[in-house]
């Protein structure tokens, strides 16, 4: 369930971990007492994120945790289109997971960055790119 008041339930786990940071620059989703979802600042895709700091959560936390970035996903970019992308590669050790559209590497530069404009309100973006 998306709460678009809620603030972050506890402290960074580690304050070095970007991920743990949780800063809002670009468009946020939702947050939930597992995660939040917004935009990946560097695929520009929807991006869920557990908040605590750790490489995996239990069963029902990360089932949930997908169930909220597949929301963003599927409006974002249509159910069907965008597929899950749980691979961890930039911050192995932090639990996050990546909704990516069929194009999105290629469109990853030209794609307009979104900016923060609170959680849960309309997408907006830069006004670069084609979006
Ligand atoms: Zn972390
Ligand atoms: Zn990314």
């Amino acid at each position: 369930m998306s709460d678009p008041t809620r603030e972050r339930p506890f402290p960074p786990t580690d304050p070095d971990c970007e991920l743990c940071q949780a800063d809002r620059f670009t468009h946020w989703y939702a947050v939930t007492d597992d995660g939040w979802v917004a935009d990946c600042e560097v695929c520009a895709v929807p991006m869920v994120v557990w908040w605590d700091h750790g490489p995996e959560a239990d069963a029902e936390t990360t089932e949930r945790l997908f169930a909220a970035l597949r929301a963003a996903a599927d409006e974002r970019f249509g159910p069907g289109n965008w597929q899950l992308d749980s691979t961890m590669r930039q911050v192995p050790e932090h639990l996050h997971a990546h909704a990516r559209d069929r194009d999105w590497w290629n469109r990853r530069f030209s794609r307009a960055m979104s900016r923060y404009t609170g959680v849960g309100s309309e997408r907006q973006t830069t006004g670069l790119g084609d979006e």
